[in-house]
């Protein structure tokens, strides 16, 4: 029979093995969250392989530093403190302001080992969850803006053609055309939220083939030769007629339809748009150039994102879902190329198109 010291002596060792150990270790190190086991004094007795990934810092080293040190958190440390003193599960949010900024939930429990008593936290990583959220939220809430206004605008016209100016030949027709077009708007809108989330969701699938591009680019230039022309715009095919682009011809000519419509749309009264194609190495690249107002380097990252307009104000006179650069966005990537821009204030912008050949 072993005497108490053996036992003692076993209990021991167990204890560190439990602790320190591969049991332990291997038991966190299989957990897909951050673990960080704390003891008594608050000093961080374990962490898993996470954990080291997530909260370690040069010259501080995790297992034996003060928790304090390790996340400086007052809400986390009274935690981990409650969950001690009264041998008590805590729950905590941590948010950790950064580069790269991350939001945790993080569940506590008292974990006791052969008498002594420890703190085991995970640290459930919400920030996707959350960031998903607020996109949810601010798509749902730019979506209702974005039906609202040409709702109001219906609502408003039918009321006044109800109360009487029905029968007002001089205006009623212009109403209804007022009508219409706010009608016609909220079908762009809707269909163009159905595109973006079917692309999103990977339902589009591309066939590429070589496309005539000289041809292409004529053909939306006649598309939108009315709204060029309205404004005085002149637009230049650069296109050599030998030239073509590897892409799926719908959604190229959707590609070139949504840059070139922009070009006209922020130009000047009688400014140029210009469509050139280049070829260098394996990617043929679409250049799209105007002679507008330009974009600030400050904004230009944000144009790609869904609604964003630069000046929100003018949406109403010059038309525009704010989602077409979105759209070519994804379209683009499901080409394995990208559209990148450049842009002076004042002078004009370049939307390149890069379209890898086969
Ligand atoms: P929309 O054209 O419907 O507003 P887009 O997604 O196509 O939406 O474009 C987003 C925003 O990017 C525009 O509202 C505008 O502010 C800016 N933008 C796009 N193309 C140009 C351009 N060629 N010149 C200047 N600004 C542009």
């Amino acid at each position: 029979m072993r005497s108490p010291s053996h036992i003692g002596a076993f209990q021991a060792g167990y204890r560190q093995q439990m602790i320190s150990g591969s049991i332990f270790q291997s038991i966190i190190n299989a957990t897909r969250e951050a673990v960080v086991l704390v003891d008594r004094s608050l000093r961080v007795a374990a962490v898993n392989n996470h954990a080291l990934a997530a909260f370690s810092r040069e010259n501080l080293p995790l297992v034996g530093s003060r928790l304090s040190e390790v996340i400086r958190d007052a809400s986390l440390h009274e935690a981990y403190s409650r969950t001690l003193e009264n041998n008590i599960a805590s729950d905590v949010r941590l948010e950790i302001i950064s580069a790269e900024p991350k939001a945790y939930d993080i569940h506590i429990e008292p974990l006791e080992v052969e008498g002594s008593l420890y703190a085991v936290g995970v640290f459930y990583d919400v920030t996707k969850i959350e960031n998903l959220e607020k996109m949810r939220q601010a798509l749902l809430s730019n979506l209702s803006h974005e039906l609202r206004t040409p709702l109001t605008s219906i609502l408003a016209y039918v009321e006044t053609l109800e109360d009487g100016a029905i029968d007002d030949r001089e205006n009623n027709r212009r109403f209804l055309g007022t009508i219409r077009r706010n009608a016609e708007r909220m079908h762009e809108l809707i269909s163009d939220i159905l595109e973006l989330s079917s692309i999103e969701s990977g339902n589009v699938s591309i066939e590429p083939k070589h496309v005539r591009l000289k041809n292409m680019v004529d053909e939306v230039f006649e598309d939108l030769s009315s709204k060029a022309a309205e404004r005085d715009i002149g637009l230049i095919n650069d296109v050599s007629a030998d030239s073509s682009a590897y892409a799926d011809p719908m959604r190229l000519e959707q590609m070139l339809t949504n840059l070139i419509d922009n070009a006209i749309k922020f130009n000047r009264p009688a400014g140029t748009v210009t469509v050139g194609f280049q070829e260098n190495g394996p990617v043929g690249s679409i250049a799209i150039t105007d002679t507008g107002e330009g974009i600030m380097s400050s904004q230009i990252p944000r144009i790609f994102e869904r609604f964003y307009r630069v000046d929100r104000g003018r949406t109403r006179e010059i038309g525009g879902t704010g989602l077409g650069l979105a759209i070519v966005k994804h379209l683009a990537r499901l080409h394995g190329g990208r559209v990148t821009v450049s842009s002076v204030l004042g002078s004009g912008t370049t939307f390149t198109l890069e379209l890898p050949k086969p």
